[in-house]
């Protein structure tokens, strides 16, 4: 048992604050409030009056991206090499104080599952995690690297379907690989002139074969929507978590404002925002095309995000790290992104990455908060995080971090 005590608690909840104890038994947490009487032979860590809150958690990881600028990068690394760097990454997101992820997709088929079952066994460190497909997407659409003049190889990156009938037989290899989301590539992309934002590549009975699949086996469906059609035929088929949503218009909100209660809406704003702003940095400066076409998807992105927040969708910070200008480890930035575009408050931002979080993990009322009964997800964190969220980004500041009811980390 593990008694944190003198604990300024941020329950996730979107509860101001409050002073007192928390118990932990085994995985879970037993009791929060005054522990009087602690049991004789607990393990007590006196938290100072630091704040403790929940782990949190990231809603489109892709553990196996290798903090490079192209996806040809990504797939021309062999498998081996491939697995170590995507078990480097679910430590270093544990080491940030991400106790969760939830995979938007992997870059070779069984990258999320194998790294899944390894830190599941705790052969790894890394966050619990759910563990996705590649990406599933169409010829010519976003991830194709495929050219007709050389031989397809293993080079893989997204796999291309066409039709409902290889979709399904996609969906179904890899619920048999064992993933627990299946990824789609909807519409278009910033990053693809060819195929833009604002294009929709994939059809309603492809959309359709897919989350068919899911529901059979019981798995969940994230999507990739940048267009305002995508968003609408995610929302018609049932997708359940819906990345980007950038040119939805008005009838694509409706239809998510009446789905909100199962739909999860995360626009994943960094890598857009620092394609843009901080690129250039890293020897990668937009053209002024690039420049123009990026803006314009993140003023949109901005826009509908606001939008959709007034309307009670959930909207969750966090999503595509791991390119060489967005790299791995800084997703706590996406909290601060929040405040500053989307007008989130802090708390608001908080209670994304914590108890939403824990919704989209399809753990809600048991991950993502510091309750009695909830799993022991936590951290200790020196300063006030509502008062400068940039605290959850430095790793020094984060004194305690617990997955599971066990420590990986303890410097109190
Ligand atoms: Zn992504």
């Amino acid at each position: 048992m593990v008694l944190f005590r003198n604990a300024r608690i941020l329950d996730g909840s979107g509860n101001p604050p409050f002073a007192g104890d928390v118990l932990v038994e085994g995985k879970r947490i037993v009791r929060v409030g005054e522990v009087a009487a602690p049991p004789p032979d607990v393990h007590a860590v006196d938290c100072g009056g630091r704040t403790l809150m929940p782990g949190l958690i990231e809603p489109h990881a892709h553990l196996s991206f290798v903090d490079q600028a192209t996806p040809e990068a990504f797939s021309s690394l062999p498998v081996e090499e491939h697995l170590l760097a995507t078990l480097k990454h679910a430590k270093l997101y544990l080491d940030q104080g991400f106790t969760s992820c939830f995979s938007a997709a992997a870059t070779k088929p069984r990258l999320d599952v194998v790294a899944r079952n390894a830190i599941a066994a705790g052969d790894f460190p890394g966050p619990r995690l759910l563990a996705a497909s590649v990406q599933l997407t169409v010829t010519g659409g976003v991830g194709d690297l495929r050219q007709l003049h050389l031989d397809p190889g293993e080079a893989m990156y997204c796999q291309a379907c066409d039709g409902p009938v290889e979709f399904r037989r996609a969906a179904r290899a890899a619920c048999r690989e064992g993933v627990d989301v299946l990824k789609l590539l909807v519409s278009g992309d910033t990053s693809t002139p060819k195929v833009p934002s604002s294009q929709t590549l994939m059809t309603d009975d492809e959309v359709l074969a897919v989350t068919e699949v899911a529901r059979q086996h019981r798995r969940r469906v994230a999507a990739h929507a940048r267009s305002a059609e995508s968003v609408k035929m995610c929302v018609r088929h049932g997708v359940d978590v819906i990345y980007h949503a950038t040119y939805a218009d008005e009838e694509a909100r409706d239809m998510l404002e009446a789905a909100r209660d199962r739909v999860f809406v995360a626009p994943a704003l960094s890598v857009t925002y620092t394609r843009l702003h901080e690129a250039g940095h890293y020897g990668l400066p937009a053209s002024d095309a690039a420049r123009e076409r990026i803006g314009r998807d993140l003023d949109s992105t901005v826009e509908c995000m606001r939008d959709l927040k007034r309307r009670g969708v959930r909207v969750l910070p966090g999503g595509d790290y791991g390119f060489l200008w967005n790299p791995h480890g800084r997703n706590a930035r996406d909290l601060e992104l929040f405040v500053e575009l989307l007008g989130f408050t802090p708390m608001e931002a908080i209670v994304g990455a914590t108890k939403w979080g824990g919704e989209i993990m399809g753990m809600g009322g048991e991950l993502g908060e510091v309750r009695e009964g909830c799993l022991a997800d936590l951290l200790v964190v020196d300063g006030d995080p509502l008062g400068e969220l940039a605290i959850l980004q430095r790793r020094d500041q984060l004194r305690a971090i617990m997955k599971d009811g066990a420590f990986h980390k303890l410097t109190l």
